[in-house]
């Protein structure tokens, strides 16, 4: 449904933790009127499904469905998305083909900022819903929830937390078979020796992450003589260098190792036999995987970036 997916993208459901946010905001008013004009869309091009399942705003702005199964004894599945998309900086949005917001579909192709992360999901999921109830399913044997957050490019703290209470307290300490989120991408070359063979990442676990903000004063000065050890921008840099400089070791982890394994039947040699037996080569894999690529390197250790400057 292409056309829907354009009319999502014209919505300039921004998400931006910026300057251009307002003081204590994730979204603005724009935004947030975009996200409400977005719920009446769904509302609209998917009739059906909006008949057949309940819909609730969580939080005024996420949306969680849920199409309730015949069948109690099965758990439930949630499959999410989000409606919020990043910004489009005016240097940035001189390099598109086509104009970021204009949700233009052309040959069978949707062009627009959500298109890929992450509108489309939305729409596919209403999509199939609509299909299967047209095709005259009534209900799923398994409840599906369908979870869309409204600042998730933002941190979730919104739309997300709240979903979450909210089915945890629908579920009632039930368990899920399975939540599908966005996820990895389906890849070339990220996983050494498989050669051109696209890979699909089935998350199974997801690393961690923690923001540290680098701060250094100084009295102040001039620059046409500046202190001898540098100004606070001097400091600032090298400590980031320092930090660079040590990077944590090269290891395997539970998860990776196990994808390993399973990818071991369709890599290429020598890497067929190392992925087999990685009680032999594990740590000397991490090792070559440090040095191998910014992919392979980020499966084997923590990683650190500088951001902002
Ligand atoms: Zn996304």
């Amino acid at each position: 449904d292409l056309e829907t997916l354009g009319m999502l993208i014209r919505e300039r459901t921004v998400a931006d933790d910026g300057a251009e946010a307002e003081a204590g905001a994730n979204l603005g008013d724009e935004a947030r009127a975009a996200l409400l004009r977005c719920h009446a869309i769904l509302a609209e091009r998917f009739p059906l499904a909006h008949a057949a399942m309940r819909v609730d705003a969580i939080n005024d702005f996420s949306l969680l469905y849920e199409w309730e199964g015949t069948d109690d004894g099965l758990e439930p599945v949630v499959l999410v998305a989000h409606l919020d998309v990043v910004p489009v900086s005016a240097e940035q949005a001189s390099q598109w083909s086509q104009p970021p917001f204009g949700g233009v579909v052309e040959a069978g192709e949707v062009w627009g900022r959500g298109a890929l992360d992450v509108k489309g999901r939305v729409v596919s999921h209403l999509a199939a819903v609509e299909a299967l109830l047209a095709a005259g399913t009534a209900a799923p044997r398994r409840t599906v929830y369908l979870a869309y957050g409204h600042d998730e490019e933002v941190g979730g703290y919104e739309g997300a937390a709240s979903i979450a209470a909210e089915l945890e307290r629908r579920l009632g300490g039930r368990r899920v078979a399975a939540l599908l989120d966005e996820g990895g991408a389906v890849t070339k070359g990220a996983i050494p020796g498989m050669g051109s063979l696209e890979v699909a990442l089935v998350g199974t676990a997801e690393k961690g992450y923690v923001c540290i903000s680098l701060k250094a004063e100084s009295k102040g000065g001039h620059a046409a003589w500046p202190p001898l050890d540098g100004t606070p921008v001097t400091a600032v840099s090298r400590a980031l260098a320092a930090v660079h400089a040590k990077q944590p070791a090269p290891r395997l982890t539970q998860p990776v190792a196990g994808m390993l394994e399973r990818a071991s039947a369709l890599v290429a040699e020598p890497y067929r036999t190392i992925f087999a037996n990685l009680h032999v080569f594990g740590a000397l894999l991490a090792r070559v995987f440090g040095w191998k690529g910014e992919k392979a390197n980020a499966l084997v250790r923590t990683t650190q970036a500088g951001t902002r400057f």
